[in-house]
């Protein structure tokens, strides 16, 4: 087996096979995203721009394009979340760098007690974060969801195993080379929708996070995660491929790992995204 076809595999993307025809065009997945883009071409109102750096370069194309595997049944079966209008408007992460500085360990047990917002009445526990802090990659997600507000940790479960896998294929290690935090410290019900009065209550947290860390590449997993930092309200098909700034902190936007488990054929998508985050945290290496 090529290298190739290992870094698929590992990541889910399975032996290759060649797709029937039209099976990608009546996938649910691909008929409900065809919705989505419906619904968004006829709501999308003026939008303020994203803090957008000139692409360095589009995302790469992999040296050739991966078929991409039948859902297994128990994928298949995933339940879709619960769906809730989107907040009519995403507040701004607007970094107070005037403001004092926590320490890291003040800023866990300031999570750990918050109830500044209605969440703190449903959470299990807080969700601080996880990996190094002084790792040169932040990835930073939406909200914790049941598995993560059991265990108190980002990103476990099925979707966590997922970006585990792909992180591992980019030659990143998650205890090393990545801190893993939310937008969110606390999960919404039924995993819905954050509202923007939980983000603007919740926002500070990851400021100080990010303070903190101080990253050379920050990678927005999700709509919930890059809509907030960039304060822009356009699309992940919109936001990807291209590199943002967050703070002046270089920032690329792919998918929500659980996402990709509900929709198998944009993973390949993601794949891209973390080879575009791979080189161009290479050649942000190169300059420093
Ligand atoms: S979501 Fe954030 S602001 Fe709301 S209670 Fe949890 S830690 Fe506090």
């Amino acid at each position: 087996m090529n290298r190739s076809a290992q870094i698929q595999r590992l990541i889910g993307l399975g032996p290759g096979w060649e797709g029937r025809p039209g099976w990608f065009e009546q996938h649910p997945a691909a008929l409900q995203r065809s919705l989505c883009q419906a619904e968004s071409a006829e709501t999308t109102n003026a939008e303020p721009a994203p803090a957008v750096i000139a692409p360095i370069q589009a995302a790469p194309a992999p040296a050739s394009t991966p078929p991409q595997p039948a859902p297994s049944p128990a994928e298949a079966a995933t339940p879709a979340p619960t769906p809730v209008a989107a907040p009519a408007a995403v507040p701004a992460m607007v970094a107070d760098t005037a403001a004092p500085l926590l320490e890291w360990d003040a800023l866990e047990r300031a999570v750990r007690d918050c109830r500044d917002c209605r969440l703190c009445q449903t959470r299990t526990q807080t969700v601080f974060g996880r990996g190094n802090k002084q790792a040169r990659w932040l990835l930073i997600g939406e909200a914790p969801g049941e598995q993560e507000d059991k265990q108190g940790l980002p990103f476990v479960g099925r979707a966590g195993q997922l970006l585990d896998n792909m992180l591992s294929a980019t030659g990143l290690d998650r205890d090393q080379d990545v801190y893993i935090a939310n937008v969110l410290k606390c999960r919404p019900p039924g995993n819905r929708n954050p509202s923007g009065d939980e983000i603007a209550s919740c926002q500070n947290y990851l400021i100080q996070q990010i303070r903190h860390i101080q990253p050379t590449l920050i990678l927005a997993l999700g709509r919930f995660a890059a809509q907030t930092l960039l304060q822009t309200e356009k699309s992940i098909g919109q936001l990807r491929g291209k590199l943002h700034s967050y703070q002046d902190i270089p920032l690329i936007v792919s998918y929500h790992p659980a996402y990709l488990l509900r929709n198998q054929p944009d993973k390949h998508k993601a794949w891209q995204d973390l080879v575009f985050a791979r080189n161009t945290f290479a050649r942000l290496q190169d300059r420093s």
